[in-house]
């Protein structure tokens, strides 16, 4: 067989596009339920369809690829099933944001013309990120690609609707929800991010009704709200208070009185003047308590945030006041309402106070609490199964710490709202009856939805009904909302595998094998698959969830545009390569602890892929022709040495995997290639190569070129492309590397007493070298070398290796007994039970080497130091991760034996020099 060519250089951008579209075209990554494997599936996270590929994605997506190739390569029946997600409000913005540029509006556009134009931009945009994660290698089934928005989905998003509905658990509700008034819709609690700012907090008198020299002080931060307050409590058994509850309150700025009520659950007596203002409209907690006291709710702000005259005048403000602060946005009608009270003389004091700001996710605005009446799902009895599955391990959470937070949430759970009041999602498949519902349904907004009170009666069902079950009128309004993008992805592990039809795909792949995702989402996202899952399918959605870590920059700062150090995906593939990102990405994914990553890290992978691309030119000067291993009782001891390496590199790279230990697998596959193969295999077989007539020849090119062959199948799923450009260049059966078989642990291959001789081995080259720098031998020049070991019989093995020492070693290898070797004029270096005699030839200039002795000894002491004092700060030991302390032990206890012979061939120089 004539050596194949490859360039000199690897170039990922002329070999990874090429393959792509290779094993797309071939189908290779086309799954089929009638494959006889055992199936593994694999659903992904769906990223926004107006997303474009971060290096999150990178992380999460590489991760999935690694364990989907690994597996079909085992034979299993892999499915990963990809699908972007349509991302309610951030589509809807985006939109919004191209309609303005071209001075149009939403509502001037209308709904339907606006849903068309959506559409459109996804046409358009919308495989962005599809193509990105192309480039990445993903080995997706992109013939089952799906969007949540596709019929097929939509039909399933409101099956799923319609039967929580008909069993009880949806339902219409007035509740304080967050609200976005720029957005113009209710976020879930997660959809709000909280800010610590620097606050204040005014203090009030509320005058009694029947003696206004008797005041109730209360605090608050947002003193414009107490226009909407509805009583104030006190505990029922602060003495201060003694007889008031009951009793009213004059509510100053208006002419209403306001009762006060005992309550122990608002209240902390130690807390301030023990008086607590109750505003049921505006704030969750107050919600709650004019729940328990029956109290009345005045909303006085609209939409928009801004003072509300409907509000204001169910407030009975006073006119003074009302005319000032109408329409106003609550933050310039705090200043108006501060002034009056002060003038009033009710303010009684300001003062510094940190506080908590809730911010809409998406646009940054801050967030209202705000009454309205929204669609809800009933929790409890959905949160429940959920509970269990995770208690008695039908899913396990991998690392294993993060399933008390999960528990955790989902104990506190509080029913779910899923009504948006946006235009970009699945409509709510609810219709009023204009005559049964004509007297509530009145009134709509500026852009022409529909507002529809609580006490409208709908009637939920899968497509419009013909006829009103009530009073078979054929006239109705649509529910105007849109379900929580969360729905959608809640129901996404079965509705992509064709529920509600019993597919093929459903029975064959539900429940799916793992799930991989970062923590951001495993509330948002993962709990509701988990509720949903148990509640349509009466099974877990899938059986492990991994949790990845956040990817972050160099010094472990959140990535952002705006601190510029956001290290973009696409751009580093197209310098380094798809497969050196992807190498990287594994190498770090520690469980639980944020990724800290710098560019030079994967720009160190890319010369990993050169380090491969090299050693496979190096194979091809030497190819066998064929494959056909023999046993290794057949082979010299470094083809045994290096098939037993490789053997325990496919166990730990198979069991790190079994554990989602992706960056022990990577080491793994790293350390056999650069430090065994390359740096020991390669050297050690250089003369059997060289020499076209030695014995070993045939026998150590079929080694080195079918342990390649090998290795190359252990780090597919890793780094796809090179491997297989350089695999389809061995010899080999099959047409793609990516159906091969993964490689099995080999028993026969594991050789201890090669591994033993090896370590040996690698100690001896290893003084020989230090005393060759230490006497400033040149490179090319061959000294004589003595060797021994306090074992007779390994001394005897040393004698079988003498060619292989001589040639690593640059030297005359004598391995003798100690008795045996010249009395002067020999450094004697003593590591184990190893001793190496270098030969101090009249060349070698003594006082150099002593002052060089002298130079490693201090900086041996700094560097022990260093390390010393590291090890005996508490801040250090209380802080760093344990393998980190124990890397740290380690080098200080290789530095003093470092040390002790370094002192004891000062000694033998000095010897010397006096002799
Ligand atoms: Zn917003
Ligand atoms: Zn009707």
């Amino acid at each position: 067989m004539s050596a194949p060519q490859l360039d000199k250089t690897y170039d990922p951008k002329a070999v990874e596009g090429r393959w792509y579209q290779t094993w797309n075209e071939r189908g290779y990554f086309h799954a089929s339920p009638t494959h006889p494997g055992q199936p593994y599936c694999i659903v992904i996270p769906p990223p926004n369809v107006t997303g474009s590929l971060h290096v999150g994605h990178a992380l999460n997506h590489s991760l999935q690829d690694i364990l989907i190739r690994w597996r079909r390569m085992q034979g299993r029946n892999v499915l990963w099933l990809p699908g972007t997600d349509h991302a309610g409000i951030a589509t809807q913005n985006v939109v919004e944001k191209q309609l303005m540029n071209e001075r149009m509006s939403r509502e001037s556009l209308g709904r339907e013309r606006f849903i068309e134009r959506v559409w459109q931009w996804k046409a358009t945009y919308g495989n962005t990120i599809v193509n990105q994660q192309k480039q990445l290698g993903e080995s997706c089934d992109w013939d089952r690609l799906r969007f949540t928005m596709d019929e097929g989905l939509s039909k399933a998003v409101i099956e799923a609707f319609v039967r929580l509905y008909e069993d009880g658990l949806i339902y219409r509700g007035e509740r304080l929800i967050n609200w976005c008034p720029r957005c113009l819709t209710a976020l879930s609690d997660i959809e709000v991010e909280h800010e610590e700012i620097k606050g204040k907090l005014y203090s009030i008198d509320y005058p009694l009704d029947l003696n206004p020299t008797i005041h109730l002080t209360v605090a608050t931060t947002r003193p414009e709200t107490m226009l909407g307050d509805t009583a104030v409590a006190v505990h029922p058994e602060d003495p201060r208070y003694n007889g008031l509850i009951g009793k009213h309150v004059r509510l100053p700025l208006t002419s209403r009185t306001i009762p006060i009520v005992g309550d122990s659950i608002l209240v902390d007596r130690e807390l301030g003047t023990g008086a607590v203002k109750i505003t049921p409209a505006h704030d969750f907690s107050d919600f709650e308590a004019g729940e328990r006291h029956h109290l009345p709710r005045i909303s006085i702000f609209d939409d928009h945030a801004r003072m509300d005259s409907n509000g204001l005048t169910e407030a009975a403000v006073d006119q003074s006041i009302m005319g000032k602060i109408l329409l106003r946005p609550a933050r310039d009608a705090r200043a108006i309402i501060i002034e009056s009270l002060r003038q009033a003389g009710l303010l009684l004091k300001t003062e510094d106070h940190k506080m908590s700001l809730g911010k809409c996710y998406r646009c940054k605005t801050v967030v209202e609490p705000y009454l309205s009446p929204q669609w809800f799902v009933k929790i409890k009895p959905l949160a429940e199964p959920a509970i269990k599955a995770v208690e008695d391990g039908r899913i396990r959470i991998i690392p294993e710490g993060w399933t008390n937070n999960y528990l955790g949430w989902m104990r506190e759970i509080r029913d779910w709202c899923v009504s948006r009041q946006i235009w970009w999602g699945h409509r709510i498949p609810a219709w009023y009856c204009q005559t049964c519902n004509g007297e509530v349904l009145v009134s709509t907004k500026p852009d022409g939805t529909w507002i529809i009170p609580l006490e409208a009666r709908p009637v939920v069902a899968k497509t419009q009904p013909p006829l009103c079950p009530t009073c078979r009128g054929k006239d109705f309004i649509g529910d105007p909302d849109v379900l929580d993008t969360w729905f959608s992805s809640g129901i996404w592990p079965f509705s992509t595998l064709g529920w509600p039809e019993q597919t093929p795909e459903l029975k064959t792949y539900y429940p799916t094998s793992v799930l991989v995702t970062g923590l951001d989402i495993l509330f948002f996202w993962v709990a509701r698959m988990i509720m949903m899952g148990l509640k349509f399918m009466g099974d877990v959605p899938f059986r492990d969830v991994y949790i990845h870590a956040l990817v972050r920059d160099a010094e472990g700062q959140k990535m952002s545009k705006s601190k510029g150090n956001v290290i973009d995906p696409l751009h580093v593939m197209e310098q380094f390569g798809a497969d050196a990102l992807r190498f990287t990405l594994a190498s770090m994914a520690s469980p639980g602890r944020d990724i800290k990553l710098a560019e030079e890290r994967i720009e160190g992978y890319r010369n990993f892929a050169n380090k491969i691309w090299n050693g496979a030119r190096f194979a091809h000067m030497h190819l066998a022709g064929t494959k056909e291993l023999r046993p290794p009782a057949e082979h010299p001891f470094p083809n045994r040495w290096i098939m037993s390496r490789l053997n325990q590199t496919i166990q730990t790279v198979t069991t790190e995997l079994d554990a989602y230990r992706f960056d022990r697998a990577a080491n793994a596959l790293y350390q056999f290639f650069w430090h065994e193969y390359c740096d020991w295999y390669l050297e050690l077989i250089k003369p059997v190569l060289q020499d076209s007539a030695h014995p070993h020849g045939a026998i150590t090119r079929q080694a080195l070129q079918d342990t390649f062959e090998v290795w190359l199948r252990l780090l597919h799923p890793f780094m796809p492309f090179i491997t297989e450009e350089i695999w389809q260049t061995l010899p080999h059966t099959g047409e793609t590397i990516i159906t091969q078989p993964y490689p099995t642990p080999l028993p026969a291959w594991h050789d201890a007493s090669a591994e033993n001789t090896f370590s040996v081995f690698e100690q001896i080259i290893g003084l020989i070298r230090a005393a060759r720098v230490l006497l400033n031998y040149p490179p090319g020049q061959e000294v004589r070398v003595f060797v021994t070991h306090e074992e007779l019989a390994t001394t005897a093995t040393l004698v079988t290796l003498k060619q292989d020492l001589a040639h690593l070693g640059r030297g005359q290898i004598s391995p003798i007994p100690i008795s045996q070797w010249p009395t002067s004029n020999v450094l004697h270096l003593v590591t184990g039970g190893i001793t190496v005699g270098v030969s101090v030839e009249g060349t070698v200039d003594l006082k150099n080497s002593l002052d060089f002795l002298t130079k490693q000894i201090t900086e041996t002491d700094r560097e022990a130091q260093r390390l010393d004092g590291k090890l005996k700060s508490t801040d250090f030991v209380s802080k760093a991760p344990p393998e980190v302390i124990t890397d740290h032990q380690n080098r200080l206890r290789a530095l003093s034996r470092d040390r002790a012979m370094l002192t004891s061939s000062e000694q033998q120089l000095h010897a010397m020099l006096e002799a």
